[in-house]
């Protein structure tokens, strides 16, 4: 047998081990919830990442959509409904439906499984580059660790169904192609750079900035380093007609014709001409646009509310309420990209020895350098460093072993030291228990609404629940994991939080205005992108509209007869009970004066989901006890009467009762006694009359506004009479 053949099948049992052992791992928490039934649905495990039901929406639209658009021209158009934001052109979704199409598996077994599948490739690049070195042991201890590296298995794991999947495959796939590129100059890499950009655009067309990083790394490379050989002009030639902005099959035709001609010498004399043609070509398109845009992106992100132009209002933005990204612990930053912060400082050594050592790696700093981005950028980054930092410490077990005296103390170091490794990784995964996002009582809530709405039909609800109601219903939504802008939620947030009556006409009156505001969009496509008009927020409009200068007095209005936009289709309302525990959060949205951007006074609202019975009183908190007797309530130092004492409690045919008692109307303060569910809600007035509050908890609904629909436990439904 030749050496080349050897070192291939050595290659490929490298690759199988590191692949089966990463799928093994990500096979621990299915068998740790393989019993428990609230996680499935449908005979199989539900995802467990809320963005990845936006590509399930568009997988299944792509499968069996059929449109109830009229104005459906284009090819993927058929699939859906005008502006239901279904993603049937994105790849994740493409990629999903012709999974689902050709396996032998039920969909949601697709979609449960790509990412432990997927994600497992990562461990072919990590080889294949070691396999450059000659070094194939170092990939097969890298891809070890690599595979189930915190960050990257949090991201990767069973059920996590997000682009993730193959945001790290792809780098490391293009990374593997130009290092053999540049080291073997065969013409082979040429093509295979330019497919796997192409396939990494497709796939995340954020990839501009590796992309981008690499094109620059190889330029400065060819003119400092080989300024002579005309290959590396021809990779940098077909990297940037890959990179254009534009369709992807147009790129694929010009990148093809093009390493046709790089590949028969006689045209050699036009590789500087095809470069310049290629750069002309890149900018024409707009490849620099994306970053424009980004860079316009982070000059905007810091303000802390969004101004509109026209009445200037302040909506209160999603970034305030998520934790300041700001500084994060080295300790939290090292355990995400290996497993340990012992393991983290020495693969940092380890690879600044083998970038000594092996020049070509340092093309992996691009990558090295996303990761660390996360130090200031957000944990998310962290997974870019995983692979290559795991190549460091790989290096140094392997170089401790070839100093090893004898052959079985070499076998045995190697062996314990990548155990070591591996090891506080594998504790993590052991621990990482992190729930599906619906349970199966609220999917199938979600599935009954389904069979009942039109696929026209709004429902709504918090976005935190927008792209599973999508998935599950098949309806449209006013907001969701993509759509939460202040303007967007203040609406959302304005109806589960005021009265039935203002809840009843805001949901008329924004859905309406969403369907009316996409239409005109689309029809003045051409103003709207020269400035010549400003698409004002739903509210504005409104407030405009109706005749006002100030929100405010808008917003007054709903509380008395105001003409509502014509009816085009149903609105139903989402409550589920989880909601609960973000309930102060929603407020944030709309308790906010929009002419000042003043934020008002947060209400009351506090949930006991374990207390205890002291006797005469019962503790509800560290400092908050009821009085069983007169119902006065003390906070801290505090003791006052409440309003009310409400309890509800399920009937054996699961009929919600309640029995409201009346203690001192001089109080805000309301307590309600969720027997069934073991919690107590402490509630002002405001909060007590909220369109949640009476719906969800108390089933109080207005037969003239609302008619419930679905009413379990978990969540209820409630279709808009108006
Ligand atoms: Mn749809």
């Amino acid at each position: 047998m030749t050496e080349t053949s050897q070192e291939t099948k050595l290659t490929l049992f490298y690759i199988s081990i590191a692949f089966t052992f990463s799928v093994l791992m990500r096979l621990i928490w299915v068998y740790h919830f393989a019993d428990y039934e609230p996680f499935y649905f449908n005979g199989q495990f539900m995802i467990n990442t809320n963005d990845g039901y936006i590509w399930a929406e568009g997988a299944r639209d792509l499968l069996l959509g059929t449109t109830t658009n009229p104005n459906a021209k284009e090819y993927f158009d058929k699939f859906h409904q005008l502006y239901d934001l279904s993603p049937v052109t994105s790849a994740a979704s493409q990629l999903t439906a012709l999974f689902a199409k050709i396996l032998p598996f039920s969909f949601e077994s697709v979609i449960f499984y790509m990412p432990v599948f997927l994600s497992s490739l990562v461990v072919i690049p990590i080889i294949l580059i070691a396999r450059v070195m000659k070094n194939l042991e170092m990939g097969l201890i890298a891809a070890l660790l690599a595979s189930i590296a915190w960050s990257y298995y949090n991201r990767t794991m069973a059920g996590y169904y997000d682009t993730d999947m193959l945001n790290i495959v792809l780098p490391m796939f293009l990374l593997w192609s130009i290092i053999w590129a540049v080291e073997t100059n065969r013409n082979i890499y040429l093509i295979i750079t330019a497919i796997d950009i192409l396939i990494y655009r497709w796939w995340y067309p954020q990839s501009y900035s590796l992309e981008f990083s690499f094109f620059g790394l190889i330029l400065a490379y060819a003119l400092i380093f080989d300024r002579k050989n005309l290959f590396n002009y021809k990779l940098l030639a077909i990297m940037m007609l890959a990179m254009m902005n534009g369709d992807g099959f147009l790129r694929l035709g010009l990148v093809v014709v093009v390493y046709i001609l790089f590949r028969d010498k006689k045209y050699d004399k036009y590789v500087f001409y095809i470069l310049g043609l290629a750069v002309a070509a890149f900018l024409v398109s707009g490849g620099l646009s994306p970053i424009w845009a980004q860079l316009k992106g982070y000059v905007f992100r810091d303000s802390v509310s969004a101004t509109d132009k026209g009445l200037g209002l302040h909506f209160f933005t999603v970034m305030q309420t998520v934790r300041e990204a700001g500084h994060i612990p080295f300790e939290t930053f090292a355990n995400r990209i290996s497993g340990h912060t012992v393991t983290f400082l020495i693969s940092l050594a380890g690879y600044l020895y083998l970038l000594y050592k092996h020049r070509i790696m340092l093309f992996s700093l691009p990558l090295v350098g996303l990761g660390f981005l996360a130090y200031v950028g957000g944990l998310r980054f962290t997974i870019y460093a995983v692979p290559v930092l795991a190549f460091g410490i790989a290096y140094l077990i392997i170089e401790i072993a070839r100093i090893m005296p004898t052959a079985k103390l070499k076998y045995l170091s190697m062996i314990a030291f990548t155990l070591a490794i591996i090891f506080p990784n594998y504790k993590h995964i052991e621990a990482y228990n992190v729930p599906t996002v619906f349970n199966a009582n609220e999917v199938q809530v979600l599935q009954d609404l389904g069979k009942k709405a039109d696929r026209e039909d709004y429902v709504i609800s918090w976005w935190d629940y927008g792209y599973p109601i999508r998935y599950y219903a098949d309806v449209k939504t006013l907001s969701d994991g993509g759509k939460h802008s202040g303007s967007v939620n203040f609406p959302v947030s304005f109806m589960l939080t005021h009265t039935q009556e203002e809840a009843a006409k805001m949901a008329r009156l924004d859905v309406e205005y969403t369907e009316k505001t996409y239409a005109f969009r689309d029809t003045h496509k051409e103003e709207i992108s020269d400035k010549n008009l400003t698409i004002f927020s739903n509210i504005e409009q409104m407030t405009k509209d109706y005749g006002f200068k100030n929100t405010n007095d808008f917003l007054a209005t709903l509380k008395s007869d105001i003409k509502l936009p014509k009816k085009t289709r149903d609105i139903y309302f989402y409550l589920p009970f989880r909601m609960t525990s973000i309930y102060p959060t929603v407020t944030l949205f709309s308790n906010i004066d929009l002419m000042n951007g003043r934020q008002g006074r947060q209400p009351f609202f506090y949930v006991a989901r374990s207390f205890k019975d002291l006797g005469s009183k019962i503790q509800l908190g560290a400092n908050i006890f009821l009085d069983k007797r007169t119902l006065n309530l003390t906070i801290g130092n505090k003791t006052m009467p409440i309003r009310r004492f409400v309890k509800t409690q399920y009937t054996k045919d699961m009929k919600l009762q309640k029995n409201v008692q009346l203690v001192n109307f001089s109080s805000d303060i309301s307590v309600i006694y969720m027997v069934n569910y073991n919690t107590m809600l402490l509630v002002d007035e405001k909060t007590y009359n909220s369109m949640y509050i009476q719906l969800m908890v108390l089933e109080d609904y207005d037969p003239k506004l609302f008619e419930p629909v679905i009413l379990t436990p978990s969540a209820k439904v409630y279709k808009l009479k108006i």
